[in-house]
């Protein structure tokens, strides 16, 4: 495949040591050429230089060539090593600009690397992943899915549902000579359909891990909600007054408990109100709360259990969600310290405002840590779970057209609706449109 070239700038905009700026295509030698005047350099090797404007200097720089095929997009490379001032490297990129480049799209290069097979799309997502890893558990998928083992055991699973397809063509060939095992294939087909679904069923480990998984923080009007978000968070971002009623809309915020990514939700009231504005809260707050996996219901020690709470708890007992009872301003004693009603949840005695949160964030962690961990096959977003889903639709059909003596035909239909599901997976069969959709999202430069 040819392409035109492509530049970015692939460090982080802002200053810093030095930057990267990359460069690919078929137009990559003649760039070298005209900024360092040399025509055929070598491979892989550092080279020094400098880039000129006209009749001055913009910047010393180093460089290396990677000649294609073999390079990160599989076509001729350029990796240009300049000093990490923002104008110098918008310079830079402005005078490659001129010799008949255009400014890459995000993801563009990694978009390249799939189309000329240099890796496949799973690898390409693996990688962006990696990048945005927030979490560690987060940073194990990424991984776990970049080492490539999944891919492998992929196209193991292709070469067996091809090998089928192959055999039921020899017998709609030729009928008379050759006759289908189907006992041999069920088994087969069985076999693939186990083992796609295990992927399945695992696919939401390594969603959440990546992803985060989502925690509302529910309680009372100056229970402490917004202290606890704070705590967890260490910094002051959700605002801590002490009318009730001052986190009037939800605020969620990414937390990393013990190398777990969490979205939590600092939710408002979610009591019945005519106040137009917080009923918009409460609506978001009880949306929030639907969405959520873990439910942090916070108690104020100072006053113990009240009708509001009494409330909230029958709003979020009916959701049959995992609830831990918080009860916060446990350095303030409380004569009468009250009795919990509702036995079955965890609870935990907290101050938020003074930080002692160390029981919740061990409890949150053994909660949630099962829903996080992955192992090497494990898939990590939803559209390589949806084309999972896809190929197991397919494959069970195809198990039913064997069992219900089916034309051989109607049979290798499903068998190819499998394989097609497949190569989705892994980006072997794909269009611009899906490409462009995810890589899409990627960074400029990657
Ligand atoms: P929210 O309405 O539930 O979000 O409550 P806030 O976080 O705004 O807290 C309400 C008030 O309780 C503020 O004055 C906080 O400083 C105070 N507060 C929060 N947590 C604690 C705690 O652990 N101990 C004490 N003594 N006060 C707290």
């Amino acid at each position: 495949m040819i392409f035109d070239t492509i530049a970015a700038i692939s460090s982080p905009i802002g200053t810093g040591a030095i930057a990267v700026i990359r460069l690919t295509g078929e137009n990559t030698i003649n760039v070298i050429k005209s900024l360092f005047n040399i025509h055929a350099p070598e491979p892989k090797k550092m080279y020094y230089g400098w880039i000129k404007e006209k009749d001055y200097v913009i910047d010393e720089v180093t460089w290396v060539y990677h000649k294609g095929p073999k390079s990160y997009t599989g076509e001729d490379m350029l990796e240009i090593f300049c000093h990490g001032g923002i104008l110098v490297t918008k310079k830079i990129l402005e005078k490659i600009m001129t010799l008949n480049v255009r400014e890459a799209l995000p993801g563009e290069f990694s978009k390249r690397a799939v189309m000329n097979r240099k890796m496949n799309l799973l690898k390409a997502e693996a990688i962006n992943e990696l990048i945005h890893a927030n979490s560690d558990f987060a940073l194990k998928a990424a991984t776990n899915q970049m080492d490539g083992k999944l891919s492998k055991r992929i196209e193991i699973i292709k070469k067996e549902l091809f090998n089928i397809a192959a055999r039921i063509e020899v017998e709609m060939d030729y009928p008379d000579d050759f006759e289908v095992d189907n006992f041999q294939f069920l088994k087969s087909l069985n076999t693939i359909k186990a083992e796609l679904e295990e992927l399945y069923e695992n696919a939401d480990n390594g969603i959440s891990a990546i992803e985060g998984i989502k925690m509302a923080i529910v309680g009372k009007p100056n229970a402490g909600k917004s202290t606890l978000l704070n705590a967890l968070l260490r910094k002051d971002r959700a605002i801590v007054t002490d009318i009730p009623g001052t986190t009037r809309d939800t605020i969620e915020e990414n937390l990393n408990i013990r190398g777990i990514f969490i979205k939590a939700i600092d939710t408002a009231g979610i009591r019945k109100t005519e106040d137009v504005v917080e009923k918009i809260g409460v609506t978001r707050s009880l949306k929030a709360i639907e969405e959520s996996k873990l439910i942090l219901f916070v108690l104020d020690n100072s006053v113990g259990i009240d009708e509001y709470d009494k409330e909230i708890y029958n709003k979020i007992n009916k959701l049959n969600k995992e609830v831990i009872i918080v009860i916060n301003k446990s350095d303030i004693d409380n004569e009468d310290n009250f009795e919990i009603p509702w036995k079955e949840h965890e609870v935990v005695r907290i101050s938020a405002s003074k930080g002692e949160i160390k029981n919740l964030e061990d409890l949150i962690y053994n909660k949630l840590k099962d829903t996080v961990i992955t192992d090497e096959l494990a898939l990590t977003n939803r559209r390589q779970k949806n084309a999972v889903k896809k190929a197991i639709d397919s494959i069970i059909k195809a198990i039913e057209g064997i069992e219900l003596g089916l034309t051989n035909d109607a049979i290798m239909f499903d068998v190819r609706k499998t394989i097609e599901a497949l190569n989705e997976l892994t980006g072997d069969d794909y269009t611009e449109t899906l490409l462009d959709n995810i890589f899409g999202n990627f960074c400029v430069g990657k």
